[in-house]
């Protein structure tokens, strides 16, 4: 999508070329990719991560710097492994079940439908699936678990094909997948080829709303391409024949929206919900360029409060860890430059981290023992989304006089 000879890029959802910034966060390697010992002296790919908004439409995006298929065809990511994340989706199927009246003469399909995390609900209560899951791997394990799964990824192209052979939907899901793909108006019109005309869509996204108030920067990363309000979601999907009739506000993933559509020519009237919602946005600022460009400046100040903080920490002789190896954490110590001079090590509760290190800064991630170990004085938390969890986990800590340190959304020594 970049031009080399203009330095520009096309705007995915109108086509426009982008011309202004909406952060800039610098070069950063993929922010899963992290190092056995043996690849830390070998050279890493880094990419940008100048994050744009389209003074046309005003998607907020990131040019597609790192091309899909060399992230999602080999995705080590299972769905399933999270019980919380499992839970959310039979909740959402019985909800479904109940609205649109579905049983063994119904259709579901899936958009990214990863292990059957989803679809495995609708199986259980006899309605007929369909996944799509674009890495193979994940979708042989599906299909080993009864979960009918192709693997593709969604377009108009390969929606109409999978129509033909399967028949449309009574519902399509697209569970964080949205915000995920490389051409959104073609993913749209994909889900667009696959629902019945008096069928419903649903997609969950992160909201732009809740990125922007909460300063959630560090959800910002290479594969995350769009990020999105309820306004331009439903610009992507009136340009691809669908109308949003209506919105839930979710707490999942720092606050997302669950966005309902139906084919525009039957579509009725939205709920009073979506109105509220694109008013919350207004008011906000963001139904204008203006209204979104006041955040960098915030970004540069959880960047120099959490900077001061360690180097402080440092120079009063003061020992500091790091607690979690999510990938929004890479994407905040990159964009801070912080390395194992400051952030001598992290920890991981999963086992296969252990003995990695971060991408990009190469801090070395131990397991959870080692605090207890070396009694730092002070612990960073990098999941900020899960910091009550973890501080009553680490409630040992206090013994020995740690404090927690979370940089987002504002610097808090708890
Ligand atoms: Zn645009």
């Amino acid at each position: 999508m970049t031009d080399p000879v203009t330095d520009s890029v096309a705007c995915r959802l109108c086509g426009e070329q982008l011309t202004r910034t909406f952060v800039d966060l610098g070069m950063s390697p993929p922010c899963e990719s992290f190092l056995r010992a043996d690849q830390i002296d070998s050279g890493e790919t880094f990419y940008p991560l100048n994050v744009r908004i389209c003074d046309n439409c005003l998607l907020v995006q990131l040019p597609a710097y790192v091309a899909a298929d060399d992230v999602f065809s080999d995705y080590l990511y299972f769905s399933s492994y999270s019980t919380s994340w499992v839970e959310h989706a039979r909740r959402f199927v019985v909800d479904m079940q109940e609205r649109l009246k579905l049983d063994e003469n119904s259709l579901i399909v899936e958009a990214a439908s990863n292990d059957g995390y989803l679809l495995q609900h609708a199986v259980a209560e006899g309605i007929p699936v369909l996944g799509i899951e674009p890495a193979a791997n994940i979708a042989k394990i599906a299909n080993e678990k009864g979960i009918r799964t192709e693997s593709y990824f969604l377009g108009e192209a390969t929606g109409a094909d999978a129509a033909a052979r399967h028949g449309k939907a009574d519902l399509v899901v697209g569970n964080n997948v949205f915000a995920h793909v490389p051409d959104i108006v073609d993913f749209a019109k994909g889900l667009r080829a696959l629902v019945k005309d008096d069928g419903l869509v649903s997609l969950e996204f992160p909201h732009l709303l809740r990125l922007i108030e909460n300063r959630q920067y560090d959800t910002i990363y290479h594969e995350h391409y769009s990020y999105l309000s309820l306004k331009t979601a439903a610009e992507a999907l009136d340009r691809a024949g669908l109308k949003v009739v209506d919105v839930q506000e979710l707490q999942s993933h720092g606050g997302s929206l669950r966005v309902f559509s139906t084919p525009t020519e039957t579509a009725g009237e939205p709920t009073e919900l979506v109105g509220k919602v694109l008013l919350d946005e207004e008011d906000a600022g963001l139904h204008s360029v203006e209204g979104h460009l006041g955040f960098a400046a915030e970004v540069f100040k959880i960047k120099s409060d959490l900077l001061e903080f360690l180097i402080q920490a440092q120079r009063d002789g003061k020992f500091v860890a790091g607690y979690g190896a999510p990938g929004k954490g890479n994407t905040l110590l990159n964009h801070c430059g912080i390395r194992e001079d400051l952030l001598p090590y992290t920890v991981d509760r999963s086992p296969h981290k252990h003995g990695m290190f971060l991408p990009g800064t190469h801090i070395p991630i131990h397991a959870p023992e080692r605090l207890a170990e070396t009694r730092p004085d002070y612990i960073v938390i990098l999941p900020w989304n899960l910091r009550a969890e973890i501080v009553h986990q680490l409630g040992y800590a206090r013994e020995w006089g740690a404090k927690f340190v979370v940089p987002i959304p504002r610097l808090e020594v708890i």
